[in-house]
């Protein structure tokens, strides 16, 4: 019975092993009849795992051992934490109901994906159009070559989901044809709308059958933040200090304004001026994105970074050797570009980098699939990302059950090691990860060359891949990334700070042909470039942040409920920009299906990221970088999902009295921005 924990994680890894291989290659593998055999594959052993998650028996043995005191009294800190999240994982299908609240149950959960599905097929880019008529009169100020594509027509027909519609939004003089293609831009159909809302009142209905009162409330309990009163809280507390930032913004874009309009007309910024009144203020860092499409964790490229002569300093393999030196002086490891076998990787692009400790050699591997493909091979997943192949776990204290413990297990040679802990020996299986963006190839005249914003995803990624090298723990369930959605981001996000600093970047970037260094000028510029309409982006960010805690609130469950206008409510509250009636762009926030009541997370993990980085690395010599990488690896890198973060958080002194129980006092310092 005391082994039920190990068995389960050890059946878990297995399983893992395969799903988490077949994700990968469906992502990336350049031959479609491999993509199809992963889809097959995922496919038959995600219905095993569902098979699994029902398991009386398997449920019913965890749940005697949990409640048995006389044997997890015996169990140590990781292995209780294991144990109940795996009973967790079998409650969130709803295995301890009894039978009519379970079909009821599952039916919400059904009916839940599906709207979700609809939302998100709804929100793909499609046929919608915008029509302008007279466009020689009303496209003044679009690009030439963009206007003589409609020279000999009485109407310009503009697809929404263009770059045209952008670049119209961004460059068109006239404000009437910037806020039609706005609001074309951002609207949504009584259909779509009524599938948002029907999404939000199932998951309300879900949380209440199992006791709770809102969407928010049940997803929140495995966070960090706990409650969405703690999230509420954190998030006003935040948007109240920065919205006088955005509104600086703003009175820059209104005096704009007031020098373009004929005399009378309104001066007021309205959402469809910002990207027009923001090009003349920075004109080489504005990009138009559609109000809800970016990604707050892999935002789109500012496109002004494309021809950026800085780029020639950061070439792939500089750039690798930078973060190898980083490592270095911050954990003690580097990373050796290793060989590959015959067979080994899915593509010639992909690299190998084993990842070595100064004193205990091999920790683990990451395989590097960094460009986009070539014409005629099957595309490949387009956004930075990093794959779990394999965890780290302990594998000497398990029993041996013969030929079925190696089938099961897939051994690969090279991937298991011999440690002394404390006096202990105990052997591991390494962990595998691969690290995936779409950069530009290289040429047979030119290596590959990234700009500012692909060195900033690389490091990020690289910092998720860090977390799941560093972690050793005893069981794979809480191994590397695997930790609550609200702390996933903090190592990523920590590494960005490196990327932002231009002294840190100067010590290794070198022009790829003088082999000069970087002028600090020329970083600093550019910084502050990128940094010009940040604080639209962030308010914005913040508020999309709060609208998903008020969707996923009691209110979703209320008679007559209406979406758009708890949409235009939040702009009011949390936005600079007045909120347009009838703007329904929820129905494009898709996050809200894949995140549910978690969007926040962003925000939360970055508050930590930066404490951290102001207080051990910023500003300081190696030798208090090494003191602060050695305290980052023991106390929060290398426990995984094994401790609560909170703690972790703690030895490293960055949380401030009362935040645990949710008291919170915003700082800028926490959104990364220097006072
Ligand atoms: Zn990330």
């Amino acid at each position: 019975m005391a082994k039920t924990v190990k068995r389960l994680d050890r059946l878990s890894d297995i399983l893992c092993s395969v799903v988490d291989s077949a994700e990968l290659i469906r992502n990336v593998h350049p031959d479609k009849k491999f993509v199809d055999a992963a889809n097959d594959a995922h496919m038959a052993l995600s219905s095993i795992i569902n098979q699994l998650n029902t398991h009386q028996e398997l449920y019913q043995s965890l749940h005697r051992v949990m409640n048995d005191a006389t044997i997890t009294s015996k169990f140590s800190e990781q292995e209780l934490r294991v144990g109940n999240l795996l009973l967790a994982d079998f409650e969130r299908a709803g295995i301890h109901m009894p039978a009519a609240t379970r079909d009821r149950f599952v039916d919400l959960q059904n009916r839940i994906g599906e709207l979700g599905h609809m939302m998100i097929t709804n929100a793909a880019p499609g046929t919608a159009t915008v029509e302008i008529e007279d466009p020689a009169q009303n496209l003044i100020g679009v690009p030439p070559n963009i206007v003589s594509m409609f020279a000999r027509s009485k109407t310009a027909v503009i697809p929404t989901s263009s770059a045209l519609a952008t670049t119209v939004l961004k460059s068109a003089r006239n404000e009437d044809v910037r806020r039609k293609v706005y609001m074309a831009m951002n609207s949504g159909s009584r259909e779509q709308v009524d599938v948002v809302e029907a999404l939000l009142w199932t998951r309300g209905e879900l949380a209440r059958l199992l006791g709770k009162e809102s969407y928010a409330e049940m997803s929140l309990v495995d966070k960090m933040a706990g409650t969405p009163e703690n999230v509420i809280s954190f998030l006003e507390s935040l948007s109240d200090l920065h919205k006088p930032r955005a509104e600086v913004e703003l009175d820059r874009l209104r005096s704009l304004k007031a020098t373009h309009v004929a005399k009378g007309a309104s001066r007021d910024i309205q959402a469809w001026d910002r990207f027009y009144y923001s090009q003349f203020i920075a004109p080489s860092a504005v990009i138009a994105r559609p109000d809800v499409l970016a990604d707050p964790f892999h935002a789109a490229p500012p496109t002004s970074y494309k021809s950026d002569p800085i780029s020639a300093y950061f070439s792939v393999g500089a750039t690798f050797q930078g973060l190898s030196q980083l490592f270095k002086s911050l954990y003690g490891v580097t990373l050796e570009p290793a060989t590959v076998a015959p067979g080994e990787v899915w593509h010639s692009d992909v690299r190998r980098l084993d990842v070595m400790h100064e004193k205990d050699g091999k920790i683990g591997t990451i395989y590097c699939d960094l460009f986009s493909r070539e014409a005629g091979e099957s595309r490949k997943y387009e956004n930075a990302a990093h794959f779990t192949v394999r965890c780290s776990r302990r594998i000497d204290d398990e029993e041996r059950f013969g030929s079925a413990y190696h089938a099961g297990s897939m051994k690969i040679p090279g991937f298991e090691k011999d440690v002394v802990e404390n006096g202990t020996k105990k052997r591991y299986q390494l962990p595998i990860v691969v690290l995936v963006t779409a950069f530009r190839r290289p040429s047979d005249h030119m290596p590959a060359l990234l700009n500012l914003w692909e060195v900033e995803t690389l490091f990020h990624e690289m910092g998720h891949a860090m977390h799941s090298m560093l972690a050793r723990t005893d069981y794979q369930h809480i191994a590397g990334t695997r930790v609550p959605m609200d702390f996933v981001e903090v190592p990523s996000i920590f590494m960005e700070n490196f990327a932002k600093s231009p002294e840190m970047l100067s010590s290794f970037a070198r022009h790829y042909q003088t082999g000069d260094t970087v002028p600090l000028d020329l970083l600093r510029s550019a910084r502050a470039a990128s940094a010009t309409t940040d604080a639209f982006d962030t308010q914005h960010q913040l508020q999309l942040s709060l609208l998903d805690q008020m969707y996923h609130s009691p209110l979703a469950l209320q008679p007559g409920f209406n979406s758009t206008a708890v949409l235009a409510e939040s702009q009011r509250l949390y936005n600079v920009f007045p909120p347009i009636k009838d703007a329904a762009w929820q129905v494009q926030f898709t996050h809200l299906f894949s995140y549910g009541a978690t969007y926040y997370s962003y925000f939360w993990s970055r508050r930590w990221a930066s404490r951290i980085w102001r207080k051990w690395f910023r500003g300081r010599d190696e030798q208090a970088w090494k003191e602060g990488g050695e305290l980052l690896r023991t106390e929060l890198l290398g426990c995984g999902g094994g401790r609560d973060p909170w703690t972790g958080l703690e030895k490293l002194g960055v949380v401030k009295d009362g935040e645990r129980q949710g008291v919170f006092r915003a700082r800028l310092d926490d959104l990364g921005i220097s006072d």
